[in-house]
C-alpha cells in the first residue's frame, strides 16, 4: 500500500468526526509525558491515567458530535488563560517571549508589545494615545 493512498484513506475516515483538536492533541502529549516520567517513577495508576487520557484522546478524534467536542474544546481553551499559546503552539509562544517584550500602559493598564533589544523606545499606547518610555 503507497503512503498516498493510506493518506487518502485516513482523510476519507475523518470526515464528518472531529479530527484531533487541541483538546486531543494536550491529552495525547499530557499521556506522552505520563509515560516517560512514569518509566523512572513506576506508579500503576500513572499507567492507568495516560491510558484513560489516550482513550479520551482517541474519543475525541473519532467522535462525529462536532457540536459537544467544539464546545469542550472552547472551554479547554478559555480554562488555559494565558499558558494557552504555550499549549497551542508552544515554538510560536517561545519565539514569542525571546522577540517582544510586554508592557503596560501607565495611564489605562493597556497591555502593549514592543520589540526586544531596541534600547530606549518611545510608546504611543494604542487605546489611550499616550506616549511613554520603555527599555526594550
Ligand atoms: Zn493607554
Amino acid at each position: 500500500m503507497a503512503a498516498g493512498d493510506w493518506q487518502r484513506k485516513m482523510v476519507e475516515w475523518l470526515r464528518g468526526r472531529q479530527g484531533p483538536d487541541d483538546l486531543a492533541v494536550f491529552c495525547t502529549n499530557l499521556a506522552i509525558i505520563i509515560v516517560v516520567v512514569n518509566l523512572f517513577a513506576r506508579v500503576s495508576l500513572l499507567g492507568w491515567i495516560a491510558l484513560a487520557l489516550i482513550v479520551y484522546s482517541m474519543f475525541r478524534i473519532q467522535s462525529k458530535n462536532l457540536g459537544a467536542r467544539s464546545r469542550e474544546n472552547e472551554a479547554f481553551l478559555k480554562a488555559l488563560g494565558p499558558a494557552r499559546p504555550w499549549v497551542q503552539n508552544p515554538r510560536a509562544a517561545w519565539t514569542e517571549l525571546r522577540t517582544y517584550k510586554h508592557v503596560k500602559c501607565s495611564s489605562c493598564h493597556q497591555r502593549v508589545r514592543v520589540p526586544r533589544g531596541k534600547g530606549k523606545l518611545r510608546v504611543t499606547c494604542p487605546r489611550c494615545k499616550s506616549k511613554f518610555e520603555v527599555k526594550s
